[in-house]
């Protein structure tokens, strides 16, 4: 961008030979105003064109490094994941309040099982005997 700007300003004076180290293109720009505008007018062409298929530097998105733990991912873990997808624009708002919106109604596990008073045993929530002792869950 810069390069670009100052070859329009100061091309006609050889400015793109020189920072391209054309040294005696450069020089002969400088005395001929730019080899009769010609040359200035390729090279804001060219500095243009360089300009514009120089590569973007490329930004990964800092993920911070998760700190290890052996039980399963839980509810808050994955909103940070998906908190952070978010931040680096991996994915829309829409879709990280979708996101968030399936992990909150999600059942946790645990949830889902009654533990039977009597022998200790996970029953179905709507279960309504124990299937190990036979004793009534609901009163
Ligand atoms: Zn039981």
């Amino acid at each position: 961008m810069l390069v670009f700007l100052l070859t329009i300003a100061f091309g006609w004076m050889g400015f793109y030979r020189f920072y391209k180290r054309q040294y005696f293109r450069g020089l002969l720009y400088l005395f001929t105003f730019g080899f009769f505008f010609i040359g200035w007018l390729i090279d804001v062409i060219c500095a243009l064109r360089e300009m514009l298929t120089a590569p973007a530097p490329v930004v990964l998105p800092y993920v911070a490094p998760r700190p290890v733990s052996n039980g399963p991912a839980t509810e808050a873990d994955e909103l940070m994941k998906y908190k952070r997808l978010l931040d680096s624009g991996a994915i829309t708002k829409e879709e990280y309040k979708q996101k968030k919106r399936e992990l909150l109604s999600k059942k946790k596990p645990e949830e889902l099982f009654v533990e039977c008073p009597y022998c200790g045993s996970k029953n179905d929530k709507n279960a309504a005997k124990c299937s190990s002792c036979g004793a009534f869950l609901r009163s």
